[in-house]
């Protein structure tokens, strides 16, 4: 086992309550509600109208162009609507609101099911395209997409994502406790595919009996390591894993195939192993559930489109009595202003707060705090400035898109300058101005 820590970032508390808790099979809601934009890129395109009978699996959207994912109905039901509705983010998308009319009856799947490790890369790629994945990790990038670089980039690593650093969170860690089997298959499968020499689990050391469950997969096996990562934040982040890992930058405004990584959470690699192996699309994920306003926090397998709301009412949650409702974990995760959003693909945890720390913003002491925890070597402060100045062109220049908002800039500021809010506000700024 090899054993790595990186430089830069933070250790904020870990307050990973929830990391005991079995993966429960949430019951089945009354109601889904599915938005066709749930990844990167353009948003699927509705092939099912009002009154419509659906299965579980079956497909409801289409993918729209390269970089885009199809929709599948996660319920046995019928298609009330197709309504506008809010997202943990605060746009708005398409999304069929279907209603349950009884237990489920899986769709045929559209891609071959057959033994996994008779796969041809072309297939794998054909199954990650049609069953909808995208990575679970938080990007939400269509999968089919990553694993297909561009011939002159040769991959000669892959690395599997299993440190789930953010605070909170512990779906990815009771899905390698529960199922390191399903992953690893997944991740050779996808080795082969991308031609890779070499993988690395990686995984943090607060999880010792993760470490210890993929240790045993790979005892005897050359091409893999199992990497114990110093527990830090933000080091899941996919820049901060090949630099920890294979001592690499990703230049700015560049993919890990630039230098040769491709970098795989493990949800995403569970939900490639249900596609491949059981013909199951992505309609359902690991949903940690926790916070000081959750009296029994847990980890739920939730179907894509059910309210957030009652999946936080199931875990004793009162919501009367919360300052703060974040999608995903508190460092970078979305706070919203009411429960009454689907979970999405991309919805890794539900943080119910009940009292917010919100602290008075002082103006900057030039302390350059924020300078030396960015993992990335921007200057926040003066990057911020440039931001608030409507410095565009400069923004850009120190740094604004090569930003991952990890957070901890703001995290460790002594004045409380919210400065990765004032980032997002930034980029949301330029894109605007750049669309026009
Ligand atoms: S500038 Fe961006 S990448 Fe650097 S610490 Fe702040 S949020 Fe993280
Ligand atoms: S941490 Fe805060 S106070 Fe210190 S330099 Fe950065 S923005 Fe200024």
């Amino acid at each position: 086992m090899i054993k790595l820590r990186m430089k830069r970032g933070i250790h904020p508390k870990e307050r990973k309550i929830s990391s005991s808790k079995e993966i429960q099979e949430f019951p089945l809601p009354k109601r889904v509600i599915i938005p066709f934009s749930q990844h990167t890129g353009k948003p699927a395109i509705p092939i099912v109208k009002k009154r419509q009978e659906v299965k579980t699996g079956e497909k409801i959207g289409e993918a729209s162009g390269f970089i885009s994912s199809p929709v599948h109905s996660s319920v046995t039901g019928k298609v009330k609507a197709l309504e506008t509705v809010l997202l943990p983010n605060g746009s708005s998308s398409l999304a069929a609101l279907i209603d349950v009319t009884g237990e489920d009856v899986l769709a045929e799947p559209t891609w071959p099911v057959k033994d996994i490790s008779s796969l041809t890369p072309g297939e794998v790629r054909k199954i990650t395209r049609e069953a909808g994945i995208v990575g679970l990790g938080g990007a939400v990038f269509p999968t089919s997409v990553k694993i297909s670089p561009p011939e002159e980039y040769p991959i000669d690593s892959i690395i599997v994502n299993g440190s789930e650093c953010e605070p909170f969170l512990t779906s990815d860690h009771r899905l390698m406790v529960e199922h390191a089997e399903e992953i690893f298959k997944a991740a050779q499968l996808l080795k082969e595919v991308i031609k890779a020499s070499h993988g690395y689990i990686a995984i943090e050391d607060n999880k010792p009996d993760a470490i210890e469950a993929f240790e045993k997969l790979v005892s005897g096996l050359e091409a893999w390591d199992v990497v114990s990562l110093r527990t830090h934040y933000p080091q899941g982040a996919e820049k901060s894993l090949i630099k920890v890992i294979l001592n690499r930058e990703v230049p700015m405004g560049g993919l890990p195939f630039h230098v040769g990584a491709l970098v795989q959470n493990v949800g995403t690699l569970y939900a490639i192993y249900e596609a491949a192996v059981k013909g199951v699309p992505l309609t359902k994920r690991v949903v940690t559930v926790t916070g000081d306003g959750v009296p029994n926090p847990s980890n739920y397998m939730v179907r894509v489109g059910t309210n957030a709301r009652e999946v936080l009412e199931a875990a004793g949650a009162e919501l009367d009595n919360l300052e703060k409702i974040i999608f995903g974990g508190p460092m970078m995760g979305l706070s919203v202003k009411t429960p009454d959003i689907p979970v999405l693909k991309s919805t890794s945890g539900l943080l119910a707060i009940k009292r917010a720390y919100r602290g008075k913003v002082y103006p900057c002491l030039y302390c350059g705090r924020c300078v030396v925890v960015c993992p990335l070597q921007i200057t926040p402060t003066r990057l911020v400035k440039y931001i608030q100045a409507g410095m565009w062109d400069q923004a850009k220049k120190f740094g604004l898109f090569n930003c991952m908002e990890c957070g901890c800039c703001s995290y460790v500021c002594p004045s409380n300058i919210p400065l990765v809010h004032w980032i997002k506000y930034g980029k949301y700024m330029v894109r605007r101005m750049e669309t026009k």
